[in-house]
C-alpha cells in the first residue's frame, strides 16, 4: 500500500510511513535525542528541542511510539 510520508508528504511504500530519505534523517535525529538524554536525563520536550534542534512535534511522536525510556523525559516545561 502506498501512503504519504508523514514528514515530507512524498509517496512511500514503507510500512513505517516514512520515505527512505526521511527514514535516514529520522535515525539521525533519534540518535541525537538519545545521546542528549543519556547526558541529560529528565529533560523536558522543550529543552530537548532547544538543544538538539529536533521539532517538538517529532519528539512527542517518538515518545508516543515508545522510542525512549519515558522516565527520561518530563512533559512539564520549566
Ligand atoms: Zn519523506
Amino acid at each position: 500500500m502506498v501512503k504519504n510520508c508523514y514528514l515530507c508528504g512524498s509517496l512511500t511504500k514503507n510500512k513505517s510511513g516514512l520515505c527512505d530519505e526521511c527514514k535516514e534523517e529520522n535515525q539521525h535525529k533519534l540518535r541525537k535525542i538519545k545521546d542528549f538524554l543519556w547526558e541529560h536525563p529528565n529533560s523536558t520536550v522543550k529543552k530537548i528541542h532547544n538543544k538538539t534542534g529536533v521539532e517538538e512535534e517529532l519528539i512527542r511522536k517518538y515518545i508516543r511510539e515508545d522510542k525512549f525510556i519515558i522516565s527520561n523525559i518530563l512533559e512539564i516545561d520549566d
